[in-house]
């Protein structure tokens, strides 16, 4: 069923610089409410959440890492989705130090079929298959090719790691999977709340991911994601009628009034003038992220998690909307599609999102 949805979705892509789903929008009253609950939220102490978070990392884990472990999930989920965009990947992250052996650190590969062991981050890699992995720059330059020819041609491989405690070695046999060849980027030089696709990548802010927990930080990837699975960037451009500019958006999704804007996108804005996605295409990529979320395993009720940490940052945005529809909308608006999703599954349908009808 996920296949029809790919069609689907591009199919429609091409026909008009348009949105392409139909996605939720919430009622008057209900935002009406939701703006009154958010302002009880802004000035309460603790969020805490209305759902059983999941928590994918933990301290011992870089930005990178992190982001490799939650945003590598949403990838995989989405890939019958990302059309042509797609690879093979192990979804191993590794380090090397000089002299010491890789080490694995964003365990998210994917076991073959029957294989009982697991990797574990800190893993040291000893072996692929039959081929010894050196310590340092050469263990990885080895280890990178192995992983890249075997997900080409889609062939399981069999690691031998050394555990911390564990006297053996662990094999373990690993299935390359399908994912969005979307890059993933932690931008560190910079003191805003922001996330945004460029239609190559998805970019994250270290303000935003210190700010949010796992399962936020996936729905925010599922997001921006959509972004770029709909196309929105050039759709955007051709709307606008604006070539030249360049591929990137500036994707506000926190607002950054009251925060520096000093950073590398304030330049970016000032000398390139920011373009903005149309507040639809955030209501879709709202939409069709929540939906990628709960593909990928993670709650989708994250998405008012994040609103409400971004009303609480700026208590503003819950009834003013600039880049994106203001907080009350998109929480209200996300409650209707957590409804559809619930339905979707209880009744047994496929877990897709609603397309517009054709005109
Ligand atoms: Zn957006």
């Amino acid at each position: 069923m996920r296949q029809i949805f790919a069609i689907l979705l591009i199919a429609t892509l091409t026909a008009c610089a348009g949105t392409t789903t139909q996605y939720s929008r919430a009622d008057q009253q209900s935002v009406a409410d939701e703006a009154a609950r958010l302002d009880k939220i802004s000035k309460a102490g603790n969020i805490s959440a209305s759902y059983t978070p999941v928590k994918l990392t933990d301290s011992r884990y870089t930005p990178e890492d992190r982001m490799a472990m939650i945003a590598g999930r949403i990838l995989t989920a989405a890939a019958p989705y990302c059309g042509n965009r797609i690879e093979n990947s192990f979804l191993l992250g590794v380090r090397s130090y000089q002299n010491a052996p890789v080490t694995i650190t964003s365990p998210l590969a994917v076991k073959a079929s029957g294989e009982k062991n697991d990797i574990q981050y800190g893993d040291e890699i000893q072996m692929v298959d039959t081929t010894s992995i050196g310590n340092g720059t050469p263990g990885l330059q080895t280890l990178v090719s192995l992983l890249t020819t075997a997900a080409k041609n889609n062939k399981p491989l069999t690691l031998q790691v050394q555990r911390k405690g564990v006297s053996n070695l662990i094999r373990v046999r690993l299935q390359p999977v399908p994912r969005c060849s979307f890059g993933l980027v932690v931008e560190n030089n910079t003191q805003e709340l922001n996330a945004y696709a460029d239609g190559k990548d998805l970019h994250f802010t270290l303000p935003l991911m210190n700010l949010l927990s796992d399962d936020e930080l996936a729905f925010v990837a599922g997001h921006e994601l959509a972004h770029n699975i709909l196309e929105h960037v050039s759709k955007t451009q051709n709307n606008a009628a604006v070539g030249g500019l360049g591929g990137t958006l500036i994707d506000l999704i926190a607002n950054s009034q009251g925060v520096n804007t000093g950073g590398k996108f304030g330049n970016i804005g000032a000398s390139m003038g920011v373009m903005k996605y149309s507040q639809d295409f955030e209501r879709e990529a709202d939409y069709v992220g929540m939906y990628i979320t709960e593909l990928a395993g993670l709650p989708p009720e994250a998405a008012i998690g994040v609103i409400e940490k971004f009303s609480k940052q700026n208590p503003e945005s819950i009834r003013y909307a600039s880049t994106h529809p203001a907080n009350a909308e998109r929480a209200a608006n996300a409650r209707l599609t957590l409804a559809e999703i619930r339905q979707k599954q209880a009744t047994g349908q496929p877990l897709q999102p609603n397309m517009r009808p054709p005109e």
